[in-house]
């Protein structure tokens, strides 16, 4: 079914929810359309506003997927007009996350289809690498390239990241979107 719901934004790791369901976590940089994504997959216009209201843009905010796990929207990276206290304060929270949550089953990462991973991206690919476990590569905002162009880079992508590991999607057009639930499914089974 496929429900989504907002359930809760985290902004100290005491707060994360008790263990039990599997946890999912989407990052990105800021604008690379995150938030358009979750509306998406929720199959509603402004679930993820919450996640843009002020103060709310560095938490992490947990969604409900039919009581069965938890889709973690982390706070987007690389947006400049913030002050270093906020920064240091979720880098920690996301850092505290990414490194010790038992419930961490895979992470989502987004980029722009356009040119995919750019600067504070490889932070992030770093941490992956040391990671080792399961990551889907979703290239956002693919309705801007022609059928061509996406055919091209998927290439490019696929040598890079693995066939199986990678997806266009479009907020837009909703396009790709059962490709990030099979992938949820398939490493949660
Ligand atoms: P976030 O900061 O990562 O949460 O990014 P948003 O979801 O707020 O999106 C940033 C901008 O990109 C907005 O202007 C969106 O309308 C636009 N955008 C997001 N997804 C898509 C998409 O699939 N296609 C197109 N054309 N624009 C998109």
């Amino acid at each position: 079914m496929n429900t989504l719901t907002f359930y809760k934004s985290v902004f100290s790791h005491r707060d994360v929810p008790a263990a039990g369901l599997p946890e999912i976590c989407i990052s990105g940089r800021s604008n690379v359309g995150k938030s358009s994504l979750i509306n998406c997959l929720a199959g509603k216009r402004n679930i993820a506003k919450i996640s843009q209201t002020p103060g709310k843009t560095r938490s992490l905010n947990y969604y409900d997927v039919d009581n069965k796990l938890f889709l973690v929207d982390l706070p987007g990276y690389g947006y400049a007009k913030i002050s270093k206290t906020e920064r240091m304060h979720f880098k920690k929270l996301v850092n505290s996350y990414l490194n010790n949550r038992q419930e961490l089953k895979g992470l989502i990462q987004l980029f722009d289809a356009r040119h995919g991973p750019v600067s504070g991206d490889y932070i992030m690919l770093e941490w992956i690498r040391s990671w080792g476990g399961n990551v889907l590569y979703v290239f956002t905002k693919a309705d801007k390239l022609s059928a061509n162009n996406r055919a091209k880079l998927m290439k490019t992508y696929e040598k890079e990241f693995g066939l199986e590991n990678i997806t266009m999607f479009s907020a837009n057009t909703g396009e790709w979107s059962k490709n990030i639930w099979s992938w949820i499914y398939r490493i949660l089974k």
